[in-house]
């Protein structure tokens, strides 16, 4: 996917500042935070969006979340709480289309959102 941001980011043409990376996934700092700590997990493969997961993809998916959470752990925001979403298609705000769990903490968060 020449064009796509992430995977730009992913091949190291586009500058990030990861906070991991494994050979299934990478995970870096939103540019634009929406709270103190603000993390995005992000598979290698391309998938456009949530709905694009393929049968195969079950253990990638769990991936996704063990990494949030060990870096939810690492950031020491796991036990006063964070939360995690994936925004799917334009009506959740999706802008950016390769799928990535967005990891949000550092403050407090209300329910339901925006
Ligand atoms: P979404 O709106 O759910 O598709 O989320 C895309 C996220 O990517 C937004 O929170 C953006 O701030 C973030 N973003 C866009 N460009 C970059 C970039 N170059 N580096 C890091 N995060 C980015
Ligand atoms: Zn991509």
């Amino acid at each position: 996917m020449q064009s796509c941001l992430f995977c730009r980011i992913i091949r190291g043409d586009q500058p990030a500042e990861l906070v991991h990376e494994d050979e299934q996934v990478v995970a870096f700092k939103d540019i634009r935070p929406q709270a103190p700590i603000h993390f995005l997990v992000v598979p290698r493969k391309h998938i456009p969006t949530l709905n694009d997961l393929a049968a195969d993809d079950g253990s990638l998916a769990g991936h996704i979340l063990q990494v949030a959470r060990d870096l939810a752990v690492q950031f020491g925001i796991h036990e006063i709480g964070y939360r995690a979403v994936f925004n799917v298609n334009a009506g959740a705000g999706q802008s950016v289309y390769h799928v990535h769990l967005h990891v949000l903490g550092g403050r407090m968060f209300s329910w339901p959102p925006g």
